[in-house]
């Protein structure tokens, strides 16, 4: 194919998968994590956590997503809840609830940014910055909630929404990360203010980094029209452990330290996502977006063995 028509096609099919909502990080990613941390945990912890959603407050709407009836096993009704669940801390972003997206939305929950500058190839991290994020700080007061015997179990519930939603998103390393340059002084929000749309394209038209890594899963695999979510989203989650097996990952988990968590992901950006073949203004080539792939396929799996582990040792000991 010619240069420039490869490129245009490229675009095409980028805008095209970036008009699909379902297929975001915040979607597919977030269930592939919530699936593979389902598969971890012991009958007793799914049980526990079951439960405990079920008593979720009414405003926040948590409790109202499972179906308590349905032609389906009741386990598999309780695990797509649980998938579901991820992505509420998204789901409230929604105004048109406008008390329930007043009380429970919180932006920087989503994430902890480490504010850093790009030094012949090396990371300089960069501490006086105010602002990057609560993600962190949230997971451990999401975890004190849980174990704290004088917690209502309604109170429970949304910690356990945010502990599985944080725990996901701190994973993608761009959820960990604001590149100071000289065209973004205040860090460029995650890649949200790093272009790959040449510039002069229309507002509606252009995408950045921030999307590229969040919709990685939903562009690599696009859901066929006729296929049910269930039917896209196990054979994935399923393929991303055979994989990356739990045997391979278990030495890994660092329970309980976020903290880590963070910083292990902060660490992908010099290295995986700004790249030395990561162009402002154009798509990433081939070899970045295998590249890609496989590192979010990567810390997908870990971020499903870690929230699966940390509820067992929550709720089952
Ligand atoms: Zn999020």
């Amino acid at each position: 194919m010619p240069r420039l028509f490869k490129k245009a096609a490229l675009i095409i099919f980028l805008i095209a998968s970036a008009m699909v909502p379902v297929l975001a990080w915040d979607d597919v990613g977030h269930k592939i994590t919530a699936y593979i941390a389902w598969q971890s945990m012991s009958p007793r912890a799914r049980e526990n956590v079951i439960k405990i959603l079920r008593a979720a407050p009414e405003d926040s709407h948590l409790a109202a997503f499972y179906k308590s009836y349905g032609s389906e096993p009741e386990d598999t009704r309780k695990r797509e809840y649980f998938m579901l669940v991820s992505t509420w801390a998204d789901i409230v972003r929604d105004r048109a609830f406008e008390n329930r997206y007043k009380k429970y939305h919180k932006g920087p929950w989503h994430y902890s940014d480490t504010f850093w500058r790009q030094a012949d190839g090396k990371a300089q991290i960069l501490t006086r910055f105010e602002e990057g994020g609560q993600g962190v700080t949230r997971l451990f007061e999401s975890e004190k909630i849980l174990r704290d015997a004088g917690s209502s179990n309604a109170e429970k519930a949304i910690a356990i929404g945010w502990i599985m939603h944080i725990g996901g998103d701190i994973h993608q390393p761009l959820h960990a990360s604001a590149r100071v340059t000289d065209l973004e002084p205040k860090g460029d929000q995650g890649g949200n203010l790093f272009l790959l749309t040449p510039q002069g394209t229309a507002r509606e038209n252009q995408v950045n980094l921030h999307w590229f890594w969040d919709s990685i899963v939903g562009r690599n695999i696009p859901l066929r029209g006729e296929t049910c979510e269930r039917g896209y989203i196990e054979p994935i989650a399923q393929n991303m452990m055979k994989k990356y097996p739990y045997s391979k990952m278990q030495n890994r988990l660092s329970l309980g330290k976020y903290d880590s968590w963070q910083a292990e992901s902060f660490k992908l950006n010099p290295t995986m996502v700004y790249s030395p073949d990561l162009i402002r203004g154009q798509l990433p080539p081939a070899k970045y977006r295998k590249n890609a792939f496989r590192v979010a396929e990567e810390q997908l799996a870990l971020a499903g063995y870690r929230l699966g582990e940390t509820l067992n040792r929550i709720f089952d000991n």
